[in-house]
């Protein structure tokens, strides 16, 4: 995100903790004079010379997410007021990265805007679900007592280069594994199933959100409606890479949703966005970026 912003024109400060993302991911940036990072957890208040808010904080990972449960709600709710008091006292747009998961395992296929979902309170993923379900709302009432301009969008599954090979999540997994000759973890049957969005493809529906007309407020979902099973890919991993690795099943985590895809209508009428990217595509480049990071890793090892 801060790369496209930086691409056009925009001063970018980039604040962060750093509890997931890769500080060697900006690298490439720090070549622009318009560009500054402050490592910084928004669970605590700050004050910064702003007039957007792009609020992306949180893990995403299940794993990474579910690790530290009440930090991770603490991110989502203390986070997204803090975000706000900012954007309030500053007079700043300000975006919220919401997420599918406010539809949990839905009834609903696929999921428009309009579905109210199905979440679990009590369950592992809820510190998940219910802090960004609980940031809509904050969001949402800033618009309507302060008169705050906001901009929601609810992501879905979304992958490729710059992820963490330890991310977690099955894309990243899969290709690590393949890639390295491990066995594909394929959790239950494999049949239930995720739409996946290349992040170059998300990056610009962020960038035409933030930029649309005040009253397009969202939420609005972002993902690729392009929909498939886990084994499906599995197979186009092993198919991609030529891996001779095997598969394995494993257990479904608790509260998994079953089937995942996003009504898309509204991104394309009040935003013109569709994502362009097939998800052979994007796994081609995906596996070119593991595939480096890998080989330098082991060649760092090596030595
Ligand atoms: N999954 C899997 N193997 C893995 C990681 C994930 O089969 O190594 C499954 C997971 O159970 C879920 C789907 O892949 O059904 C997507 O999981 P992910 O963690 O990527 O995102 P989620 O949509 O569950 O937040």
């Amino acid at each position: 995100m801060c790369g496209v912003l930086l691409e056009a024109g925009h001063h970018v400060v980039c604040v962060d903790n750093f509890s997931t993302g890769l500080e060697r991911n900006l690298s490439d940036l720090r070549d622009f004079s318009t560009f500054s990072v402050i490592r910084h957890d928004i669970v605590d208040p700050i004050d910064l010379e702003i007039d957007e808010i792009y609020n992306l904080a949180c893990p995403a990972s299940p794993p990474h997410y579910q690790a530290d449960p009440i930090r991770t709600m603490r991110t989502s709710v203390l986070g997204a007021l803090n975000m706000l008091d900012l954007a309030h006292r500053r007079g700043a747009k300000i975006f919220q990265a919401s997420t599918s998961e406010v539809y949990g395992d839905p009834h609903i296929h696929p999921q428009p805007e309009s579905y109210l979902g199905n979440v679990n309170a009590i369950g592992p993923r809820a510190c998940y679900d219910e802090g960004k379900r609980s940031a809509e709302t904050l969001f949402f009432d800033y618009q309507r007592r302060h008169g705050l301009r906001i901009k929601v969008v609810r992501i879905f599954n979304t992958y490729g280069p710059h992820m963490r090979p330890d991310d977690g999540r099955v894309v990243s997994n899969f290709i690590v594994q393949a890639l390295s000759g491990k066995d594909i973890t394929i959790y239950g049957d494999g049949s239930q199933t995720r739409s996946f969005c290349y992040v170059d493809d998300l990056i610009r529906g962020f960038h035409l959100m933030m930029d649309s007309a005040d009253e397009v407020t969202g939420p609005i979902n972002l993902g690729n409606p392009g929909e498939f099973s886990v084994a499906e890919l599995a197979a186009m991993v092993i198919d991609l890479t030529g891996s001779r690795s095997r598969i394995v099943q494993m257990s479904l985590p608790a509260d998994d949703p079953r089937q995942r895809r996003p009504d898309i209508t509204r991104a394309e009428m009040q935003l013109g966005w569709r994502p362009n990217t097939a998800l052979r595509d994007g796994l081609v480049r995906t596996i070119a970026y593991f595939d480096k990071v890998l080989s330098t890793e082991n060649a760092l090892q090596v030595r």
